[in-house]
């Protein structure tokens, strides 16, 4: 796939990496948007850790004219610290404490920065969405398979809140409200949407926040359950709803990128790598 732009636009590639598929798009850091057409292979069964890293390498190899210095950041659905996934549970157990940054890095031949899919996606939304004009505490939440959830305070992330396993009455409220349990339960839309009234009634009471944003691919939906929730926050569909993972990816990417750069020119600053 060709990518289109002139020379002077930033570009950064963003890869998301799901439980069915494995995403990826080149995307325009000042638009948000992607300049080429999103390439997706099905995620391997089993979800090995090296099967993950190789088709995420071909995803990337796919982009036709891709700057070889074009900052490159995965998502994975669990937390990472510096570059490490810690845990994800819909990958499966071989993700415990994986050096996802090192593997990736070695099959890539070049430097990639690896985050919470959520987190990405509640950057993109930040930052190219609705919540853009939103200043102070927004809380942006995926609603998938998992239910993953990013906290952006002015603008800035506080990455890895993992708020999809806050325990409401003695359960993991992934494991009642998350989308997949919808669909495995066959829930209507009223009895599901009284479990996302419990969760985000609790996200409220804790941390007052001045907007949701409901993402994951149910929000297109969103007229069949947002309407029907009670609470004093407003509360909107994520905008760019399936792109958002790759489009926060790579704009992580090209931050962490320019990090990395202010610390070679100023060895001395203690510029810390961030998220
Ligand atoms: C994981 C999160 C992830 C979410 C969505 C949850 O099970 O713990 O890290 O963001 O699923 O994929």
């Amino acid at each position: 796939m060709s990518i289109a732009t002139s020379s002077t636009t930033p570009i950064a590639v963003g890869i998301d990496v799901g439980g069915t598929g494995i995403k990826g798009a080149p995307v325009d850091l000042e638009t948000g948007r992607l300049v080429a057409q999103r390439h997706r292979v099905p995620t391997p069964r089993p979800a090995t850790p090296d099967a993950v890293c190789a088709s995420v390498a071909e995803v990337v190899g796919s982009f036709d004219g891709l700057d070889p210095d074009a900052p490159i950041g995965v998502t994975f659905p669990g937390p990472v610290k510096r570059g490490v996934v810690s845990l994800a549970v819909n990958l499966g157990e071989a993700w415990r404490g994986f050096d996802a940054r090192t593997h990736l890095e070695s099959a890539l031949g070049r430097v990639v920065h690896v985050v919470n899919d959520a987190d990405a996606a509640g950057v993109a939304e930040v930052h190219y969405g609705d919540a853009a004009d939103t200043d102070g505490l927004v809380i942006v939440t995926t609603l998938g398979t998992g239910i993953g959830t990013a906290v952006v305070y002015d603008g800035r992330l506080i990455p890895n809140s993992e708020l999809g396993h806050l325990e409401i009455d003695g359960v993991d409220i992934e494991s009642r409200a998350a989308n997949s349990v919808r669909e495995r339960e066959e829930l209507s839309w009223p009895a599901w949407s009284a479990r996302l009234q419990d969760y985000y009634s609790h996200l409220e009471f804790l941390f007052s926040p001045d907007l949701f944003v409901v993402g994951g691919g149910v929000s297109k939906k969103a007229h069949m359950f947002l309407p029907k929730l009670r609470l004093r926050t407003p509360i909107v569909p994520a905008r760019l709803l399936n792109t958002a993972g790759i489009v926060g990816a790579a704009r992580l990417a090209a931050a962490s990128a320019a990090e990395r750069a202010a610390q070679l020119d100023h060895p001395g600053d203690g510029v810390r790598h961030r998220q």
